[in-house]
């Protein structure tokens, strides 16, 4: 049996005695507002915003049919990782588990927070190494994460063996999702019932085409969700980029993913077919991993060239020799690099 998830929250932040707002205090919506010391004179963004940010999730509550009280918005994703540190992490005594090849800000979450990041390399064909993942875990881990899609192989875990993680770990599961609208594989959201120690991140970045805006989600237990409340600085999310969000949540991506995904498809297989090209992986999210024959030679080719096309070279990541991470752009961008890739 596992233990109830407050075991594995700090107990600092256990006894924390959050900050309450104006706006907590009183959450009318009509009135005569001296409660905030804002100036009174309307400019669009004289008030303070909402803390919780409750139209925003009430869309976001019916896209991803998930209770409000499940649904954490952050100033990005990133906010969400270090809350995963900050409440569950104690500086210096705890550690985490992720998967490598991934997503930097883990570590780097990791290190602000002075915990331990044990890295664990995916299996040779970037296939979740399970075992290997238990096998590194001890008392001291709170936290594991799992990218899937995964940043910057590409590919989405099988739902059965993040299920598996989720069931055999004695800790708080950490399932980065940005990618998933890219994805056939599914998502771990419609389980989260089921799992009290699992966090499920997504992000407006991606495929919601709103990563100016700096809005990462997290999904969790509503014991989670009032842990990260508590923790987060009040008004995390400014009035802008609510406002921006509640518009462009009303559009519907679909055609948009839908062009996305044939570009894939198309890229790469054309890209196969370069002189330069060693393999290109298959992919799951909107973004290609592609080996070539010398990754520092062709990003530079490519930046340097006509249409001055700006790829990632992720040639130093374990696993990931001789690898470039090329997202997919619009038609005409992608017949630019394309055009590029053959001279
Ligand atoms: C892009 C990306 C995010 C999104 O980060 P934001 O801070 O929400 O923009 C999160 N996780 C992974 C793996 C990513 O690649």
């Amino acid at each position: 049996m596992k233990k109830d998830v407050t075991f594995y929250i700090r107990p600092n932040i256990l006894a924390l005695e959050a900050y309450s707002t104006a706006r907590d205090e009183y959450k009318g919506e009509m009135g005569i507002f001296l409660d905030a010391n804002e100036n009174p004179f309307d400019n669009g963004v004289n008030r303070y915003p909402d803390p919780m940010q409750k139209k925003m999730k009430a869309l976001l509550s019916r896209i991803k049919a998930v209770p409000v009280e499940n649904i954490f918005v952050g100033n990005g994703s990133d906010e969400a990782i270090d809350l995963c540190f900050r409440v569950f992490c104690e500086p210096g005594k705890s550690s985490a588990v992720a998967i490598c090849p991934s997503y930097g800000m883990y570590k780097v979450a990791a290190a602000m927070n002075d915990i331990e990041m044990r890295e664990v390399l995916l299996n040779e064909d970037f296939s979740l190494p399970v075992e290997k993942l238990l096998s590194a875990v001890d008392e001291s881990t709170r936290l594991m994460f799992v990218c899937s899609p995964n940043n910057p192989t590409s590919n989405a875990f099988e739902i059965s063996e993040i299920r598996m993680l989720a069931e055999r770990f004695d800790g708080i599961l950490v399932v980065d999702e940005a990618y998933i609208d890219f994805s056939s594989k599914g998502s771990m959201l419609s389980c989260l019932e089921q799992y009290p120690n699992v966090i499920v991140l997504q992000t407006l970045s991606k495929a919601r085409a709103m990563a100016g805006l700096r809005t990462g989600l997290a999904f969790a237990s509503q014991t989670i969700i009032s842990y990260f409340n508590r923790v987060k600085y009040p008004y995390n999310v400014n009035v802008l980029a609510q406002q921006k969000a509640e518009e462009l949540l009303q559009n519907d991506i679909s055609a948009q993913i839908s062009v996305i995904l044939s570009e894939r498809n198309r890229l790469s297989e054309a890209l196969s077919a370069c002189p330069d090209v060693i393999k290109v992986y298959p992919s799951d999210a909107n973004f290609l991993l592609v080996k070539v024959k010398d990754a520092r030679a062709l990003y530079k080719k490519l930046l340097e060239s006509e249409a001055k096309v700006i790829v990632r070279d992720r040639s130093s990541q374990r696993l990931c020799a001789g690898c470039l991470r090329i997202t997919v752009g619009t038609p005409e961008e992608n017949d630019k690099l394309l055009e590029m890739m053959q001279k």
